[in-house]
């Protein structure tokens, strides 16, 4: 099951939510400036 995960761009600096599945590595871009520089920050 995907689950969520806070995302930010290393670009920019705007952070996202989006799902987040281990098995599925998937291209992610910031939607704010499209960069795919994107780290993913851990849940608190
Ligand atoms: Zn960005």
């Amino acid at each position: 099951m995907a689950e969520k995960a806070n995302f930010k761009c290393l670009r920019c600096g705007h952070e996202f939510t989006d799902s987040y599945d281990p098995k599925v590595m998937k291209e992610r871009a910031c939607p704010k400036c499209a960069s795919n520089s994107i780290r993913r920050m851990k849940e608190k």
